[in-house]
């Protein structure tokens, strides 16, 4: 699993949480309300709508109807609203002191969640713009309270909402971007990773990421007993056609022979480059016979191929077949020496 793909599903998880967590609460506060007697039609509203925007996002979140960044765009921004209507309803709209105090202190309570799902969503920066909307939003909304002179306020003065929200919003900002340093440090470790194991000229994966696949390889081949065959080649007088034609042809050749290897090859067949103008095929659930023919068929492919400086080359194989009591040394080493058998009895053939 990619770190992208293991973090939204650890946020799918945590939204869930939350939502449940806020569904129960907006319920509970419902029923409280019901029963003291505090409550007005207006947060009786609220906290009914709250309660199904709640249930239905934890709908979509399980059905997986609705884009994850849509849902993800929503579970601040609805929330947001909310809590606006009820910081307006608790300063202006006339209320007794009891039921302002009340609406007040979930306005308090809630305005850190907002922000704190903001940055659960998204990126450092983008995360930082959102939270200082809805940051000022709530300075819109409370400012003429402050100017004028309120008589609903509670005791928590609305000065200090501005500072602990710039507080909340900057800590937030912070360790959101710890967050993104630390994604950006696993993308590039993952980019290192693939050039260590991957071969510059041509693009194939090199000696040790081969080494790699192979022991996996033979490890599933033990566990399944299926079998598993290796093919090593190797270009035969290849030292003439740098001798003729100069190093840097000698290179298109090999990066052009890679591909045409490439494509004859099967999906499942895993293609290295072993050494200089030396090959190595590890070809998963291929007993000897086939690995051969497949082997042939590659010779063939190479044989007929005419490369950009006018000419062609041919190749020597070796094929050996996973026998029980083999490591990836032992394999490969048969084949080594099936190649050096295709050499000496006139090149451009296979051997196992
Ligand atoms: P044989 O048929 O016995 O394999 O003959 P050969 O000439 O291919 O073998 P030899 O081992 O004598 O020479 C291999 C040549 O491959 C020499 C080396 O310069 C060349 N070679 C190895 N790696 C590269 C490379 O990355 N680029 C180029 N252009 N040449 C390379
Ligand atoms: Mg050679
Ligand atoms: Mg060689």
């Amino acid at each position: 699993m990619t770190a992208g793909a293991f973090e939204d599903k650890v946020k799918r998880r945590v939204y869930v949480v939350i939502l449940l967590a806020a569904l129960a609460g907006s319920l509970l506060g419902l029923a409280i309300n019901e029963f003291t007697g505090l409550t007005s039609p207006f947060i009786r509203g609220l906290l009914i709508v709250a309660a199904t925007f709640e249930a239905v996002v934890l709908f979509l979140l399980h059905t997986g109807r609705m884009r994850f960044s849509v849902i993800e765009e929503a579970l601040y921004l609805i929330p947001a609203a909310l809590l606006l209507g009820v910081l307006a309803y608790a300063l202006y709209i006339p209320a007794s002191p009891e039921q302002a105090d009340s609406a007040l202190r979930g306005f308090y309570l809630w305005i850190p969640a907002v922000y704190i799902v903001v940055f659960m969503a998204h990126e450092g920066t983008g995360a930082f713009a959102r939270s200082v909307a809805v940051y000022l939003a709530v300075v819109a909304v409370s400012l003429p309270a402050v100017a004028g002179s309120v008589t609903n306020l509670d005791s928590l003065s609305l000065d200090q909402l501005y500072i602990s929200g710039a507080v909340v919003i900057s800590f937030l900002y912070f360790i959101a971007r710890l967050r993104d340093r630390l994604r950006e440090a696993e993308v590039a470790t993952e980019r290192m990773k693939l050039l260590a194991e991957t071969d510059e000229l041509t693009g194939l994966c090199n000696r040790r990421r081969a080494v790699g696949i192979l022991d996996d390889e033979m490890e599933s081949r033990r566990r399944h007993g299926h079998p598993l065959s290796v093919i090593v080649f190797d270009i035969d007088d290849f030292k003439n056609v740098n001798d003729d034609f100069g190093h840097d042809v000698g290179d298109a050749v090999l990066a052009s022979l890679s591909r045409l290897a490439k494509r004859t090859l099967r999906q499942t067949d895993e293609l290295a480059r072993w050494g200089g103008e030396e090959f190595l095929v590890i070809s998963p659930e291929t007993p000897q016979t086939a690995a051969r023919n497949l082997a042939d068929r590659l010779r063939e492919a190479i044989e007929e191929k005419e490369f950009r400086f006018g000419g062609g080359v041919s190749a020597s194989f070796g094929v050996s077949e996973l026998r029980k009591e083999d490591s990836g040394t032992t394999l490969v080493k048969r084949a080594d020496t099936a190649l050096y058998k295709a050499k000496t009895r006139g090149k451009n053939r296979v051997e196992v």
